[in-house]
């Protein structure tokens, strides 16, 4: 196993951390803060640019060459929203960011605020955190009372207000304009781009939404450098460190802080969560939450980030692992997973609305003993009219999934097909 610098995870499961006290005297304390209002906009995004940081909500783009995209001179307020409404199935990393290491985040959110020229933060959380919803409204009250969140932060001159804004649990509002619409009291849809939220998001002012962990990397970056956190991770075009959730049919699972790039999903599995429960076989996993196209035992040995998961058909995602035994029926994970997408589909465009339940009443039927040897078939084909014909990237997260299960465990799909039931029991 790797020894790493980790930037969170020492942090995880000590209450204490999400103190104003402990950010103080033990982690950055607002002082990266202060070296980024002696540095100025261009130079924090210069300096962001230079970390290779990626979005770590699931887009994975350069957050320093989003922050570019920002006017500098605008007639509207510009936003930073934080996105923790943290819903793909399989992730469950931002929840600990915000539970123990509240004040990174918010010295993130500053940094943001200051180098694209905005003075209003919003944390966009998930209905369901409810108890981390109160650690953030807690932590923001210190950070208020102590001068690092209001007018003239630390003497700067510089105003920055954060609010909670709490979300009522819909898995479109994950998107980041169904989540600015949310926001703004209106149904969680996402709506057609461009514009891109940089040219008018929330409230139609020029907005940037990043997620919780790609924020709560800021402080990091300025306090030690773009270089020095781009070096933390081991391929070019991925800085720093990265957060795995595992879950599934292993002996540890849990979360992981590990270089980015550099580890393959066999070493996590095996190296790092102890290898699969009552040491069954591997028969498939799923690498960035459950949208993430599922690989087979002959894939694991790729390197668990974005690009080299690109080439094997699947993606890193929000970096959510799920681990699946030979143990486990895979058609009735297929049919959990679908019937999640088909209740969580905002009904705007036909082809995810009516697609999305009709694939999953199809794998229901295949399931329930009612499958044809056509279905197979159907199944391809109403995954393949869904793929890349919707609004939003809710219809590929469907379709996705649907397409690998049936390629690479069709037996296993036959097999219910033939009455003989799950190939796993
Ligand atoms: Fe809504 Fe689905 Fe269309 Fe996304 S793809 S906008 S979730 S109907």
């Amino acid at each position: 196993m790797q020894q790493t610098e980790t930037l969170f995870i020492q942090h995880f499961g000590n209450p204490e951390s999400r103190l104003l006290d402990y950010y103080t005297s033990r982690m950055i304390g607002y002082q990266a803060l202060k070296k980024a209002f002696g540095m100025g906009q261009d130079a924090i995004i210069s300096e962001m640019k230079a970390s290779n940081l990626r979005g770590r909500g699931g887009a994975g783009f350069p957050t320093g060459v989003k922050w570019g995209f920002i006017p500098k001179q605008s007639p509207k307020h510009k936003y930073l929203v934080c996105n923790a409404d943290e819903s793909e199935p399989g992730t469950f990393k931002d929840r600990d960011v915000m539970r123990y290491t509240p004040h990174l985040l918010f010295e993130g959110m500053v940094i943001a605020g200051f180098a694209i020229g905005s003075n209003i933060g919003y944390i966009y959380i998930r209905g369901e955190y409810v108890k981390e919803a109160q650690i953030l409204e807690d932590a923001i009250n210190e950070a208020y009372a102590k001068g690092f969140l209001g007018k003239n932060i630390l003497g700067s001159g510089f105003n920055f207000d954060l609010t909670v804004h709490r979300g009522a649990g819909a898995y479109i509002c994950g998107e980041e304009t169904g989540l600015l619409n949310s926001l703004e009291g209106k149904r969680g849809e996402p709506r057609v781009k461009p514009p891109f939220p940089a040219q008018a998001g929330a409230f139609g002012g020029p907005t940037i939404v990043n997620n919780v962990e790609t924020l709560a990397c800021v402080p990091h970056i300025i306090s030690r450098g773009g270089d020095w956190f781009s070096k933390l991770g081991k391929l070019e075009k991925s800085g720093g460190t990265r957060l795995f959730c595992v879950s599934g049919q292993v002996k540890k699972p849990g979360l992981f802080e590990l270089p980015a790039g550099g580890v393959t999903i066999r070493q996590v599995i095996y190296d790092y969560c102890g290898g699969i429960l009552n040491d069954a076989k591997l028969k498939g996993v799923i690498p960035g939450g459950s949208s993430a196209p599922v690989l087979t035992p002959d894939e694991i040995d790729v390197v668990l980030d974005i690009e080299p998961l690109q080439k094997v058909g699947s993606m890193l995602g929000s970096a959510g692992l799920m681990v699946i035994s030979e143990d486990y029926c895979v058609v009735k994970l297929i049919h959990r997973i679908t019937k999640f997408y088909a209740h969580e589909s905002c009904g705007q465009c036909t082809p995810c609305r009516e697609g999305c339940h009709w694939m999953e009443e199809v794998i229901h039927r295949i399931l329930h003993g009612k499958g044809r040897e056509q279905d197979l078939d159907l199944l391809t084909d109403i995954a393949n009219n869904i793929n890349g014909k919707t609004l939003c990237a809710l219809g590929d997260a469907a379709a996705g999934p649907v397409l690998s299960f049936v390629k690479k465990f069709r037996p296993d799909f036959e097999a219910y097909i033939r009455g003989k039931k799950c190939l796993s029991a």
